[in-house]
């Protein structure tokens, strides 16, 4: 190899290195504009540092600063007389915009899962839960205690949902079933977007009782009261019975093998020969392959103690809980369905 060859190799490494300390400092950066609503702000025009620091109650020249790095990567724009605008990147984060990930930026870079992340390197030296470690307790305990951030999660988890739903519901026919039972569906985002491309089918939304209070209203905004009821409870205890679907959509990555096949046991027992596991999941490549799974799988290394798994793995899994894995679906997004039926 020559040695300018040899030197641009070099200076490949060098930049890619750099690259991924400035990720990290984008992205707090990027979670600031986020958490104070900058992005809603500039949503009907251009405006100006000062009004921006005014509407946030900031210092506007260390606002300011944060402004000019995030144009100078895309997700903001400078316009003439020192105004900011929104590009398409920050239209992604105006609250309620279609496919809004505000609130899921705000629950991933602020409050529980930075110094979760923080706290990664307990969890490699240890295998347990950097978040546990961290806070005490575990991060649905913490919901519980923390109402405020537990409902930015939900939003966050509606926010992602509503992105995904047309990416599952394009892939998947759910038109041959009578009932779906999302077990974990959170405020019901799935199930709202599968309902109203299936005007037959009927649902239960099944979460914890502090999430199911919300789901409740969501489904009723959505009209459709009268196909999708809402249940609480404890899925390690047990799930609604009468789905001929049972669908878990980023469930079993929460959890560790065998707080998954408790979950998918208890599924197993409602359900007939002919009756459908639908698990929505990342699915991890088994080789070197760049993709979103692998970083995800810090996530629940961190947060939950859960993973994300390869087809392998689902395969193992499912066996032990009684059920055999029929496809792998990929979706447009980095998640897959995974499906499966009882043996
Ligand atoms: N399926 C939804 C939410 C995923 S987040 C979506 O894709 O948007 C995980 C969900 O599991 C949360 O809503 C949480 O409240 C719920 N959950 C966690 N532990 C639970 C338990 N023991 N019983 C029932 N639901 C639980």
């Amino acid at each position: 190899m020559s040695a300018a060859l040899e030197r641009d190799k070099q200076l490949t490494a060098q930049e890619a290195m750099f690259q991924i300390i400035l990720n990290f400092w984008m992205s707090r950066a990027v979670y600031i504009i986020a958490k104070l609503g900058i992005p809603d702000l500039l949503k009907d025009g251009p405006k100006t540092t000062n009004e921006l620091a005014a509407a946030t109650t900031t210092h506007a020249p260390s606002l300011y600063r944060v402004l000019r790095a995030l144009a100078s990567v895309g997700v903001l724009k400078t316009k003439d007389e020192g105004k900011f605008e929104v590009t398409p990147m920050s239209e992604l984060l105006v609250t309620n915009a279609p496919g809004s990930l505000r609130w899921f930026m705000i629950s991933e870079l602020g409050q529980e899962h930075f110094p979760a992340w923080g706290n990664l390197m307990h969890s490699v030296k240890t295998g347990e839960i950097a978040f546990d470690n961290f806070f005490n307790m575990n991060i649905w305990e913490y919901f519980a205690k923390n109402p405020q951030d537990g409902a930015l999660f939900n939003d966050s988890m509606s926010g992602l949902t509503a992105a995904t739903n047309d990416a599952i519901t394009s892939v998947y026919d759910f038109s041959g079933f009578g009932k779906v039972v999302d077990v974990g569906g959170g405020h019901g985002g799935l199930v709202t977007g599968i309902l109203k491309k299936n005007p037959n089918l009927k649902a239960v939304v099944f979460d914890a009782p502090e999430v199911i209070s919300g789901t409740q209203e969501k489904i009723a905004a959505a009209g459709l009261s009268d196909r999708c009821e809402t249940l609480s409870g404890d899925f390690f205890q047990s799930v609604p019975s009468g789905g001929d679907a049972y669908l878990l959509k980023w469930i079993i990555h929460d959890w560790d093998d065998e707080k998954s096949i408790r979950i998918l046991k208890n599924c197993r027992q409602h359900m007939s020969a002919d009756s459908r596991l639908i698990v929505v999941d990342t699915v991890v490549p088994e080789t070197d392959e760049p993709h979103f799974s692998k970083f995800f799988d810090l996530n629940m290394l961190v947060m939950t103690g859960g993973k994300e798994r390869t087809e392998t793995e689902f395969r193992q899994l499912f066996q032990s809980a009684g059920f055999k894995l029929l496809r792998v679906i990929p979706t447009d997004l980095p998640t897959s369905i995974v499906e499966a039926q009882p043996m």
